[in-house]
């Protein structure tokens, strides 16, 4: 299926809306991607705002009422509004994303909480919010879940206040294949209770005795990037299979659905996903109802990163380095996880790459590699604005100010129009949290 080296991008990495202008343009949501790199700057995020909503209502229409959008991947008050609008909750993981979250108007009770060290103030604000699910990580949570209540904080909510409805999540032993950074399934792993060991057991039966939690059901998260569907299957047969015996009226199999960053890759949609695991868990006996978290399969093909170039410095025999007013702080992917990304000029979307080149970026590291043997058209110049595909998720999220350099904007497009939903930092932004001397 992988094309030449020299093929031009395939246009399954677009975002849905993608299209070609006159003169061989990348249009996004209507908008000419060229027009916003110079309106609004760059490097830019361009998020494909029909794409999202395409995905969060397939994951609704796929796992019905309840299915969460892990913010993670991304989050900032319009894609928390655009997430729930189409009917997904949201898996928020720290104080942070709560309150991010809480400041876009989504109800608590839509609200599910993560974490494997969630702190007692964490945990306060999220039962004083009313949050609709805290799904608990260890005993030690649980100690301090009895400890809340003990003090007389409970969940807030519509009728009053009530226990902390939680889920139990599980490390069922599944090895995910995927980086191991981002691999949480197996028993060696900082999350969960071990199914394995008897712990996953001790830590139900220790929910079901504690007046503080109302146990509704167990979860499972055994990775990200995870193209392994009999990993994603045997994760759901195992919790399932020790769900169905307390009869709890919910199963989360997490998220982790891979996804396709360059040519030759394929993951399944959501749909199909959705079809495995509930296959997996029916056959157990299990009657939960299947819920899901996924994240990356909701926001990473709906954006592109626009980058201007700075240098080329071409090595004979060597390699070809162009230099990019961005890099791994706005995307520390390929830094972290050695991933890999397609590069074109959306100048010229459908053009041949013959050329062969690494794009870096700005940071005084010869690590800050954004893609490694790229291909792009062989007349690639300086001021040429390049792009990359596929990095709505865990790109703007898992990116810093290292060495000062500004955060980008994101921009959502839509029907012809562009809509900052974060701007740029400025320099000023940059002292803001440096308290004088
Ligand atoms: C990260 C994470 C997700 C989302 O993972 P994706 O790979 O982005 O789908 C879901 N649930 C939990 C608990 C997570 O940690």
């Amino acid at each position: 299926m992988t094309g030449p080296a020299t093929a031009p991008l395939p246009l399954s990495l677009l975002p849905d809306t993608a299209t070609i202008g006159d003169q061989g343009q990348l249009l996004v949501g209507g908008c000419d991607t060229l027009e916003l790199a110079a309106e609004f700057g760059t490097p830019l995020f361009v998020y494909d705002e029909a794409h999202l909503r395409a995905r969060c209502t397939e994951a609704v229409e796929a796992f019905g009422d309840g299915v969460a959008y892990a913010t993670k991947a991304f989050l900032c008050r319009a894609m928390a509004q655009l997430a729930h609008e189409c009917g997904m909750q949201l898996d928020v993981a720290t104080a942070g994303e709560l309150h991010v979250a809480l400041a876009a108007g989504v109800p608590a009770d839509r609200l599910v909480m993560h974490g494997n060290n969630k702190s007692m103030a964490e945990l306060e604000m999220a039962l004083t919010a009313g949050v609709g699910r805290i799904v608990v990580d260890s005993f030690d949570e649980l100690d301090r879940l009895d400890m809340l209540a003990a003090r007389g904080i409970a969940r807030q909510g519509d009728g009053g206040q009530g226990p902390a409805r939680i889920l139990l999540r599980m490390t069922p032993g599944i090895e995910a294949h995927t980086h191991e950074f981002v691999a949480t399934g197996q028993d060696d792993s900082k999350f969960g209770f071990t199914v394995s060991s008897g712990l996953a057991g001790k830590a139900v039966e220790r929910a079901m005795a504690s007046p503080a939690v109302e146990l509704l059901g167990l979860h499972a998260h055994i990775g990200s990037q995870v193209f392994s569907i009999d990993s994603l299957r045997q994760s759901a047969t195992i919790i399932a299979a020790m769900a169905a015996p307390y009869d709890l009226p919910e199963l989360s199999v997490g998220g982790g659905l891979g996804v396709a960053y360059v040519d030759g890759e394929e993951g399944l949609t959501i749909t199909q996903w959705a079809r495995v695991v509930k296959d997996a868990v029916a056959a157990t006996g299990c009657t939960a109802k299947v819920l899901a978290e996924p994240g990356r399969a909701i926001a990473a093909g709906a954006a592109i990163t626009l980058y201007t170039v700075g240098t080329i410095k071409h090595l004979p025999d060597i390699r070809t380095y162009v230099a990019v007013d961005g890099g791994m702080s706005d995307n520390p992917r390929p830094v972290l996880y050695g991933s890999g990304y397609e590069t074109f000029l959306p100048r010229a979307v459908e053009a041949r790459r013959a050329r062969t080149i690494t794009v870096v970026g700005k940071h005084c590291e010869s690590g800050d590699t954004l893609v490694r043997d790229g291909t792009v058209p062989d007349d690639i110049a300086v001021g040429d604005i390049l792009a990359t595909p596929v990095t709505g998720a865990y790109g703007y999220s898992m990116g810093s100010n290292y060495q000062h350099v500004l955060r980008p904007a994101v921009v959502f497009v839509a029907d012809g129009e562009a809509r900052q939903v974060v701007r740029r930092q400025t320099l000023d932004d940059l002292l803001r949290y440096d308290v004088a001397p």
